[in-house]
């Protein structure tokens, strides 16, 4: 046997250890080491900062395990071979569901607000899922794109609303899966957990893994990353503002405030130029809200000091803002000035 074919013979097994499908291959995503970045973020030395890469998921984001359960469940409560699923996305929900609809065999419709990134978009159609782009308006608004799934999925017959807001499915997936994997991960890495840092969009990610933290690993702090506008973290009024994915303008059925020890709050500049630092520092591409999730993720090692040891999560790809806030001209276009150069330096 030469080198190479050994090599391949050795590869070959893992590989297929993964399983038939796509689907085979969702979660047990790796818990990274960022030292460069939280050097360059002024953590100190001996002080860690974990991250919990979700755009490993093949279909780029933390929504996968959820996708494939909320199906699952679908199929358990009668949905029929073929039949019609209808959601509502800030868009990763939406490609997970239709990456698991593909092989599964199901018809996806799916509703998202014009906040969404034309990749997303363009990823779901690719997927095979039909869009319905509704205007970014505030909860109440019957355009609101959670009313406008509701009611579609009404007047679809057979179809069923999966609902990822109230679902219970959402938040349990990440107590069973995503909760275990981060502090298992983060113990093998560093022998401790200090603190768990996470945003909130409806709030599953966060809710799951808080309440499996606070079971299993008591003496981590669990904070709450919110971007500035959001009221998550307390703020009295609403103001937009350009992270997708995280925050909010009412508190979302599965977000309950008293798993929250702490909240950093995070300006859509820091969000982004974390995000840039981390695809320069790292070679991570990753969106905007894990940009929120490392600035706070710093912020709270460099309060903690020397030998902490901070884990938050990446939710999804940079492959999904490529004409955002990785696109310099679109910096300039929505008050971010000079943010590439500064990030450059
Ligand atoms: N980041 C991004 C980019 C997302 O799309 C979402 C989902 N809305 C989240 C973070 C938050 O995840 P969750 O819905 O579990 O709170």
């Amino acid at each position: 046997m030469t080198e190479s074919t050994r090599y391949a013979a050795e590869i070959v097994e893992p590989v297929e250890a993964r399983g038939e499908t796509v689907l085979d291959c969702i979660g047990w995503t790796p818990l990274l080491e960022l030292k460069r970045l939280a050097r360059a973020a002024g953590v100190p030395e001996s002080a860690r900062i974990l991250a919990k890469a979700e755009h490993f998921n093949p279909g780029g984001s933390v929504k996968d395990r959820l996708a494939l359960a909320l199906i699952e469940d679908a199929e358990a409560r009668g949905l029929p071979a073929g039949g019609t699923i209808v959601e509502a996305t800030s868009g990763n929900t939406g490609i997970s569901l239709a990456m698991a609809a593909a092989v599964k065999g199901y018809r996806l419709q799916v509703v998202a607000s014009t906040k969404v990134s034309q990749e997303k978009l363009r990823l779901l159609r690719a997927l095979g899922a039909e869009v319905h782009v509704t205007p970014n308006v505030p909860h109440g608004d019957p355009r609101h794109y959670t009313a406008v799934a509701k009611r579609l999925a009404a007047e679809i017959p057979g179809a069923v609303y999966l609902d990822q807001f109230h679902s219970p499915v959402n938040a349990r997936i990440h107590e069973e899966r995503t909760g275990p994997e981060i502090l298992g991960q983060a113990l093998r890495a560093a022998g401790r957990l200090d603190a768990f840092v996470c945003g909130v969009g409806t709030g599953g990610t966060f809710a799951g893994i808080a309440s499996y933290l606070r079971r299993e690993s008591p003496d981590t702090r669990i904070v709450l990353a919110d971007p500035e506008g959001s009221v998550l973290a307390g703020a009295p009024d609403f103001r937009p503002y350009l992270v997708e994915g995280i925050g909010d303008d009412s508190t979302p059925p599965l977000f309950d405030p008293s798993l929250v020890d702490e909240s950093v709050t995070v300006s859509d500049r820091e969000s982004f130029r974390f995000a840039l630092l981390a695809a320069r520092l790292e070679g991570l591409i990753v969106g905007g809200s894990s940009g929120s999730h490392l600035a706070a993720a710093a912020e709270v090692a460099r309060r903690l000091g020397p030998g902490a040891v901070v884990a938050t999560v990446l939710p999804d790809t940079g492959r999904n803002y490529l004409t955002k806030f990785f696109d310099p001209a679109w910096c300039q276009e929505h008050g971010l000035t000079d943010l590439h150069r500064e990030v450059a330096r």
